[in-house]
């Protein structure tokens, strides 16, 4: 049966932290703090697979108390959850991710973050900014969000 599925992850972004966003690094832009690499559009993506294939959530399978996961960049968790998604009997129909934040300007890369997702996923995922107008903590550049939604078919 196909599935849907949904996910949204917000982190704060520090000052002086390499930025990695959408699975690519963005030398010109500070990144988002987290046990992981901040990546928070990845972090959607896994998140809305793992819903969509009834596995739980990112923080059920990538625990923060767990080691082997500090540090770890989002095509490396988006290549565990799709492991995952595969094991349960389903692959990527699509995806897709939208980053809501003032920087990094995703526009300017989206096909090579689109090329980095999918081949992650196995599957097509689109990628697309927005901001917040000023308003809220994307808006005063506190901080940057995801949310994504991914349709899984039957292997
Ligand atoms: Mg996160």
């Amino acid at each position: 049966m196909t599935r849907i599925g949904q996910g949204v992850d917000v982190h704060p972004i520090e000052a002086g932290r390499p930025c990695w966003m959408a699975g690519l690094l963005w030398p010109d832009d500070d990144g988002c703090a987290g046990h992981s690499d901040g990546d928070v559009a990845s972090h959607a993506l896994c998140d809305a697979l793992l819903s969509a294939a009834g596995l739980g959530d990112l923080g059920a399978v990538f625990g923060t108390g767990d080691p082997r996961w500090s540090g770890a960049h989002g095509a490396e968790l988006l290549a565990e959850v799709r492991r995952r998604v595969e094991t349960a009997g389903f692959g990527v129909g699509n995806a897709v991710v939208q980053i809501i934040g003032n920087r990094p300007r995703i526009g300017i890369r989206r096909d090579e973050a689109q090329q980095v997702l999918s081949a992650a996923v196995g599957g097509p995922v689109s990628v697309s900014g927005t901001t917040s107008d000023g308003l809220g903590l994307t808006g005063r550049g506190e901080g940057v969000a995801a949310i994504a939604t991914a349709l899984l078919l039957p292997r």
